[in-house]
């Protein structure tokens, strides 16, 4: 129907913090007109973010070649769009990184494409 109005309802529960609101969100032509259920205003900014650009902060292990443990922890230095999660942890699963590793390391430079840099979460010293 051209020119009509497009009203959408959307569920969502919020992870901001552990109280977990139920928070629904009104759309008209694809723009949030009222959101209710929050307790607090985290949660209103929770939910326009993941109706225009949900982000996410990635955490995984990579190989570490001669460390006193086997693998390190790391984490995107920031959030990266959700649609970017796969490419990441595809890129992530082809890495091996040589010891000594240290907390803040940069492991990879913009993962996927995303400008947003992989880094070791971990200090992990060589094999003695
Ligand atoms: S809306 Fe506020 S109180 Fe409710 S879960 Fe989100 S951050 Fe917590």
């Amino acid at each position: 129907m051209k020119g009509g109005v497009i009203m959408e309802i959307m569920d969502f529960i919020c992870i901001k913090c552990p109280l977990g609101c139920m928070i629904q969100a009104e759309l008209e032509n694809k723009e949030v007109r009222k959101v209710t259920g929050n307790t607090c205003s985290r949660g209103e900014d929770y939910v326009k973010k993941e109706i225009i650009n949900p982000t996410r902060t990635v955490t995984s292990t990579v190989m570490v070649i001669n460390g006193e443990i086997p693998m390190v922890p790391v984490k995107t230095k920031g959030d990266i769009p959700k649609d970017k999660i796969w490419d990441c942890m595809r890129v992530l699963s082809g890495i091996k990184v040589a010891a000594p590793v240290h907390i803040g390391d940069i492991i990879i430079e913009n993962v996927a494409g995303t400008n947003v840099n992989i880094v070791a979460t971990k200090d992990i010293k060589p094999l003695e």
